[in-house]
C-alpha cells in the first residue's frame, strides 16, 4: 500500500476527496454491513467543543482509522463511543440500537472494548491478574482458554505471566492494554495511540498484531498520529481537524492525497 504514496492516482485529487467527505462519506467508503455508527456527535469539556457533530461509521470486519493531529479530537471520539466521555447530543449506535446514554460498563459487555492512550494497565497487579480484569463483564468460563490465546498473540506476556504490569516495558504495557481490551471478547476493539512511544521495531509488531487480531474476525477502530503506519493497516478512514471530519475515504485514497500527504505523513 505503501506503493499509493508513489502514485498517485486519477480519481483522488484532494478536491474530489474533499467534495465526496462533505457530500458525507463517498458511496465507495459506505461499508456494507455497519456495526458501528457515529451520527452529529457534539461532546465537550465544560464550555470547550471538543467535538463539533462527529459522523462516521465502521463496517463489521473493517479496519477504520480516525487520523489527525494533536488535539484534534481521536481520543475523545473513543472516548463518546466506549461511554468514558458522554456526548451533549448526537447518537452512537451499535448494531443499529442507541448505546450513548449507556453506562460504561453495560457498553463493554456489549461488545466495545477501549484500549485507552497511555496504556493505563494495573501497576500493582501482574500480567494475568491484568488479563482476568479484561473479562470483568463476562460470565462465562473459558476465560483460561482466552488468557492462553492472548498468550498466542503476545508471546511475551507468557514470558512475564506474573511479573507486576508496572515493571514491564512500554511496548510491553502496550501489548497487554490490547490484550486485556481482547478479553471482553469484543466485536469492536477501540485502539488509541497503540505505537505512542514505541521504537520502529515494536510500532511493525503491533501494527501486525493488530492486522492478524481483524483477521481473527475482530473490527478495529484505530486512532493514530503515525498516520502511515494506520493507513496501512486500515480499510478506510477519516482525517479529523479541530473536532470535524475533513475527509473520508478509503485507505489508499487517502496515503495518495496530496492534502494527507502534506499535513501528516510529513511530506513538504
Ligand atoms: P492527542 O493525540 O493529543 O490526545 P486527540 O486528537 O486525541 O489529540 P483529544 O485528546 O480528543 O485530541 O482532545 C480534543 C480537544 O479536547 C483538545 O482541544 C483537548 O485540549 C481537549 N481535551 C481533551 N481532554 C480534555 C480534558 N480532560 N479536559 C479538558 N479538555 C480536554
Amino acid at each position: 500500500m505503501t506503493d499509493a504514496l508513489h502514485t498517485p492516482g486519477p480519481g483522488n485529487s484532494p478536491t474530489q476527496v474533499a467534495a465526496q467527505a462533505s457530500a458525507g462519506p463517498a458511496a465507495a467508503t459506505q461499508p456494507r454491513d455497519t456495526l458501528l455508527e457515529l451520527s452529529d456527535l457534539h461532546v465537550f469539556y465544560g464550555n470547550i467543543e471538543a467535538l463539533k457533530g462527529i459522523s462516521l461509521n465502521v463496517g463489521r470486519g473493517e479496519v477504520v482509522t480516525l487520523i489527525g493531529s494533536n488535539g484534534a479530537g481521536k481520543s475523545t471520539t473513543l472516548r463518546a463511543i466506549s461511554g468514558t466521555h458522554k456526548p451533549r447530543s448526537g447518537t452512537v449506535r451499535l448494531a443499529g440500537n442507541e448505546i450513548q446514554d449507556l453506562p460504561a460498563h453495560e457498553i463493554v459487555a456489549l461488545g466495545i472494548a477501549h484500549s485507552p492512550e497511555g496504556r493505563k494497565v494495573f501497576s500493582r497487579m501482574s500480567v494475568y491478574e491484568n488479563l482476568q480484569m479484561g473479562a470483568f463483564s463476562r460470565k462465562g468460563e473459558r476465560i483460561d482458554a482466552d488468557i492462553e490465546r492472548v498468550y498466542d498473540l503476545f508471546p511475551r506476556l507468557k514470558e512475564r505471566r506474573s511479573q507486576k504490569a508496572g515493571t514491564l516495558s512500554g511496548g510491553e504495557q502496550q501489548m497487554l492494554a490490547m490484550g486485556r481490551a481482547l478479553m471482553a471478547q469484543p466485536s469492536i476493539l477501540l485502539l488509541d495511540e497503540p505505537s505512542m512511544g514505541l521504537s520502529p521495531i515494536l510500532t511493525e509488531q503491533i501494527f501486525a498484531i493488530i492486522s492478524s487480531i481483524n483477521e481473527q474476525g475482530t473490527t478495529v477502530l484505530l486512532v493514530e498520529q503515525n498516520a502511515l503506519m494506520a493507513l496501512n493497516a486500515a480499510h478506510r478512514g477519516y482525517v479529523i481537524q479541530t473536532g470535524k471530519i475533513i475527509l473520508a475515504d478509503t485507505a489508499a485514497n487517502l496515503a495518495s492525497n496530496e492534502q494527507v500527504r502534506q499535513a501528516y505523513l510529513g511530506e513538504i
